[in-house]
């Protein structure tokens, strides 16, 4: 069996953070004009005293599953083992970071009930993670994959086909999209 990396953020799951940010600057910001990956350098001097108010949190409490998420994966998992890679560090306070790791490990453990906890795997460096399929938003992720599959998000959406195309990577916009290539073979 084939083993496929599924990213959480941006990926499995869409805009809690940012949801967080509004809250916290009182007004919606437009974060198609953002280009960095941590959407938490547009705070800029603020930053220290968003995250102290961050850090207590659930940024997943009403989280949901991104459309298809749940269907795809799961017929996915009928032919390859899946593996759930998510960094959790928040960079700007790690001695909070395991509230993060909780929340997370909560979230993936009540929303994808087909998906084992030793199936988890918790850590910002997913280099060391040895899997055919990698799925992820950050293209560096996803380096050293058989297959790669980048999910559109705010910060890698100027990439151009020709870019991504030389680094063999193949962009996905959606659940069905990723169900489309990975199920082909299988119909
Ligand atoms: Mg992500």
């Amino acid at each position: 069996m084939k083993t496929i990396m599924v990213d959480m953020d941006d990926v499995l799951t869409y805009g809690s953070f940012t949801k967080i940010l509004d809250d916290y600057l009182g007004y919606h910001y437009n974060y198609d004009t953002v280009k960095t990956y941590y959407i938490q350098d547009i705070l800029g001097d603020k930053k220290e005293d968003f995250f102290m108010k961050f850090k207590d949190m659930n940024m997943y409490e009403n989280a949901t599953l991104l459309p298809d998420c749940y269907d795809v994966l799961k017929e996915l998992s009928k032919y390859y083992k899946i593996y759930i890679c998510t960094d959790y560090i928040w960079r700007e306070i790690t001695q909070y970071a395991g509230n993060n790791l909780r929340n997370k490990y909560n979230f993936l453990y009540e929303k994808l009930d087909f998906i084992e906890p030793k199936n988890y795997i918790f850590t910002c460096d997913k280099s060391v993670v040895n899997c055919d399929i990698k799925i992820d938003d950050k293209v560096s992720n996803i380096e050293g994959a058989k297959t790669k599959l980048l999910f559109t998000a705010w910060h890698n959406r100027d990439l151009r086909d020709e870019e991504l195309k030389e680094k063999n990577i193949i962009r996905v916009n959606n659940w069905l999209e990723i169900g489309a290539i990975l199920l082909e073979d299988f119909k």
